[in-house]
C-alpha cells in the first residue's frame, strides 16, 4: 500500500462538486485517509509549484490555486500514485480518457479540478507540506 498527495483545486470547491470528485476517487478504491478545506497563500502555492516556476504559466496558475479554497488529501491504496495518475486522467481535459474526473469535471487545462503527485518521493514530500503525521488516519 502507498500514499499520494490529492488537491481538488479551487474550480471544484466554486462549483460545489468535491463530494462527485471524491465518489470517484473511493469507487476507485483509494482511500481518504487525511481531509482539510483551506485557502493556500500565495507563498504555499508558489512553493508548491516552484518546479514550474519558469514556466510561461506560473502566475497564471499560482493566480487560479488562491483564487478560491481547496481540499488537500492524502489518499492511500495499492500504487496509489500511478493509480490516481490514472483517475485523474491527462492534464488537458480533451485530452483525458472517459470517465476520468478531469474528462468528467474539468473545463480547461488550466482548472483542471485536481492534483495528484507524480511519484512516491514527491508524495511524501507534498504530503508533508500540508500535513502532520497525527491528522492522517
Ligand atoms: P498536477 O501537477 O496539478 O497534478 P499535472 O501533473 O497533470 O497536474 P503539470 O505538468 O504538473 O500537470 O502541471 C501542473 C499544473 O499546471 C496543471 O495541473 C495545470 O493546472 C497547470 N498547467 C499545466 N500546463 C498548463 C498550460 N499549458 N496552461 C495553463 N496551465 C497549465
Ligand atoms: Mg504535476
Amino acid at each position: 500500500t502507498e500514499r499520494t498527495f490529492s488537491i481538488l483545486k479551487p474550480d471544484a470547491t466554486k462549483r460545489n462538486i468535491t463530494g462527485a470528485v471524491n465518489a470517484v476517487i473511493e469507487k476507485a478504491a483509494l482511500r481518504i485517509v487525511g481531509q482539510r478545506r483551506i485557502q493556500m497563500s500565495r507563498a504555499q502555492a508558489e512553493t508548491f509549484y516552484e518546479i514550474h516556476k519558469e514556466r510561461p504559466f506560473f502566475g497564471e496558475l499560482v493566480t487560479f490555486m488562491t483564487s478560491g479554497p481547496v481540499v488537500v488529501q492524502v489518499l492511500e491504496g495499492e500504487n496509489a500514485v500511478a493509480r490516481y495518475r490514472e483517475v485523474m486522467g491527462a492534464t488537458n481535459p480533451a485530452q483525458a480518457a472517459e470517465g476520468t474526473i478531469r474528462k468528467t469535471f474539468s473545463e480547461s487545462v488550466g482548472e483542471n479540478t485536481v492534483h495528484g503527485s507524480d511519484s512516491a518521493e514527491n508524495a511524501k514530500i507534498e504530503i508533508a507540506q500540508f500535513f502532520e503525521d497525527g491528522d492522517i488516519v
